[in-house]
């Protein structure tokens, strides 16, 4: 028997400020990402609004009506980052509220699966044959991405770029923001002082899950735990991350994540050898597992974004070996 689908839900954290949780379309791996509601004037800021898939806009508006808001209410949609489970609906939003959309302007990485869709793909493809993944793997990878939604409603432009110090009013207060790319390009955190909360989007997760979007930025592991460094200095009791529940402790939160950072450069520094290597051979040792369709890119970027941090720190060297790059330890 099929099970029935979840859908939205709302639920209120704090006076004037709801979690809005969002089936995603990536269960059980991803099962739900959160937007966030927060009261403001007449009407409310909205912090994320969730991807754009088969019956996301009625889980959202279920999800506002559920503590009492309608969608047309919204008078601002601020973004914590261009990754689609963030930003999906954006356009829908932005169309029936009538109202602005912030987000943080480096925003390539998301113009890459949206407007430049194949120049995109392409890209990805040069990086997991300069990997050495095999071209069969290549070909149906490419095959695979081709034919999958984009979960985005449309390709929007922010009416303000979300960088350092914007402010955004809200009735319990205004709240600052800091940009904090690692797992994005894009992310930013939002803090409110007075009452030590942090909107840490994807930066900060009440679960620990590292994931690094390569290929938009020069070093994006070293990039994120700057971004750690910066979020430690917020004074916050209560994390409101992209997944899962709010969550206290957040210096705990930020120790686990360079924690977890610092085991998984380890294991790659550990699969290097003085003999060159390509990201397709470090694999297994790195991952424990092969890469497949579902697997390839995640497993190639995800190796490649550690390599890069690991040669930026002197740890690791790269070395062009025909159409490949190969890699050994420094
Ligand atoms: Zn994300
Ligand atoms: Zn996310």
């Amino acid at each position: 028997m099929a099970t029935k689908r979840e859908r939205g839900r709302g639920e209120r954290v704090l006076p004037g400020l709801w979690r809005l949780r969002l089936p995603l379309p990536w269960a059980p791996r991803v099962p739900h990402g959160n937007a966030w509601a927060i009261a403001a004037g007449s009407g409310f800021v909205l912090v994320d609004c969730g991807v754009h898939a088969r019956g996301s806009l009625a889980d959202l508006e279920q999800a506002l009506e559920m503590v009492g808001l309608q969608l047309e209410q919204a008078s601002l949609l601020v973004v914590t980052h261009a990754h689609h489970d963030h930003w999906g609906e954006a356009a829908t939003v932005v169309e029936r509220a009538g109202c602005e959309l912030w987000m943080h302007p480096d925003v390539a990485h998301a113009r890459a699966e949206v407007a430049e869709r194949e120049p995109g793909l392409q890209r990805r493809l040069e990086h997991m044959r300069r990997a050495g993944i095999p071209d069969q793997l290549i070909a149906d990878y490419a095959e695979d991405y081709r034919g999958s939604p984009m979960y985005v409603a449309g390709d929007v432009r922010a009416d303000r770029p979300l960088v350092d110090g914007v402010r955004v009013q809200t009735d319990l207060g205004t709240w600052t923001t800091y940009e904090t790319p690692g797992h994005a390009p894009s992310e930013v955190c939002l803090h409110l002082p007075g009452r030590r909360l942090l909107i840490s989007g994807d930066h900060l997760l009440g679960r620990v899950a590292l994931y690094f979007d390569y290929g938009y930025a020069e070093d994006p592991v070293g990039a994120f735990l700057t971004s750690l460094d910066r979020v430690a200095g917020l004074d916050s009791r209560l994390g409101l991350s992209g997944h899962g529940k709010p969550f206290v402790d957040v210096p705990g939160h930020i120790a686990a994540s360079r924690r977890a950072t610092a085991q998984r450069q380890t294991a790659v520094r550990a699969a290097l050898d003085r003999e060159p290597r390509s990201v397709a051979e470090l694999l297994a040792p790195i991952w424990n597992s092969r890469p497949d369709v579902d697997s390839a890119w995640w497993l190639t970027s995800q190796t490649l974004a550690h390599l890069t941090h690991l040669e930026a720190t002197g740890q690791a060297a790269r070395q062009p070996d025909g159409a490949q790059v190969r890699w050994r330890a420094a």
